[in-house]
């Protein structure tokens, strides 16, 4: 069950030109129960009324539940938007009420053989999470493929980190840049979107398991795709980021000529 938690900020960090890792202190000698590849919901006052924004949970998790009494997050910028203005004016010390856990996009208790985790931006960070329990699984004979796509170099969030993963046998970070070319290319690293990686895997049904998240269009795109080469519904999870649609405001309820 969610609970409601306040939280202060501690430290900020830029990962790059559009993006930052906030640092938060659960209060109230709380902590969180929660699974690699959870998120929590921000709350904001737009218009009076009191609305959310859902963050994927970065914390480097240990396996299958973690109990932890900080969080970080990576955020994006959107130009305007109401957590982008709120969060990038928040200070050091600065309180915000949130509420957790949410969602079902972790590695459940089957076994595959192969595990792709594709991304886009900021969806790599549930992936950032699950290492833990990824390095068990691979311990137990799998093998994990982590598929970031980004316009540009900087845009591979955590890229040390997922290179310093990638020395485990068994661990592939797979980077795909649309907008730039890589400098000194290796052999998982492509030019173009995450599909110029997805479409010359021959997938399995037997053995893999794929998760999508981040970036809708390529959420969609990439489903499509792994659809079409026959990997079953059930093993593409997917994490779309998007913002809930604006509420409608609530009109009057009333009888004319009644006082209710
Ligand atoms: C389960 C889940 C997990 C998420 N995790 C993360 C996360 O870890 N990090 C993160 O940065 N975001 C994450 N998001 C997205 C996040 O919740 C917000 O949607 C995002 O931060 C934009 O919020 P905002 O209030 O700043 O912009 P809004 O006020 O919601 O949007 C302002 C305008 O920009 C448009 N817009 C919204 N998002 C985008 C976008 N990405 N690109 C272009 N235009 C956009 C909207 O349609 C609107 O017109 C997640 C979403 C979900 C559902």
């Amino acid at each position: 069950m969610p609970e409601n938690i306040s939280l202060e900020l501690v430290a900020t960090n830029e990962l790059n030109d559009n993006t930052v890792a906030f640092e938060f202190k659960i209060l109230n000698n709380q902590q969180l129960d929660l699974m690699a590849g959870q998120f929590i919901r921000l709350m904001f006052q737009q218009d009076g009324e009191e609305v959310f924004r859902s963050y994927s949970v970065a914390n480097v998790l240990k396996e299958n539940q973690d109990s932890i009494c900080t969080i970080e997050l990576a955020v994006s910028w959107v130009k305007g938007g109401l957590a982008t203005v709120g969060l990038s004016n928040m200070k050091i010390g600065e309180v915000i009420d949130a509420s957790a856990p949410y969602g079902r996009f972790c590695l459940t208790d089957v076994k595959w053989k192969r595990y792709f985790l594709v991304a886009t931006g900021t969806g790599v960070t549930p992936y950032r999470a699950m290492k833990g329990e990824l390095f068990k699984r691979i311990d137990e004979g799998a093998e994990v493929f982590v598929v970031m796509g980004a316009r540009d170099e900087p845009g591979l969030l955590y890229a040390n980190e997922f290179r310093e993963n990638a020395k485990i046998n068994g661990y592939n970070y797979v980077t795909c840049l649309s907008r730039v070319k890589h400098k000194n290319p290796g052999s998982l690293d492509f030019d173009g979107h995450v599909h110029a990686y997805l479409k010359q895997v021959e997938f399995n049904p037997d053995n893999d398991i794929a998760y999508l998240c981040g970036n809708p269009a390529m959420v969609d795109e990439a489903y499509g795709l792994l659809k079409e080469k026959n990997l079953p519904v059930r093993q593409i999870r997917r994490e779309k980021y998007v913002s809930p649609p604006k509420r409608k405001k609530k009109a009057a309820f009333g009888i004319k000529g009644t006082t209710l």
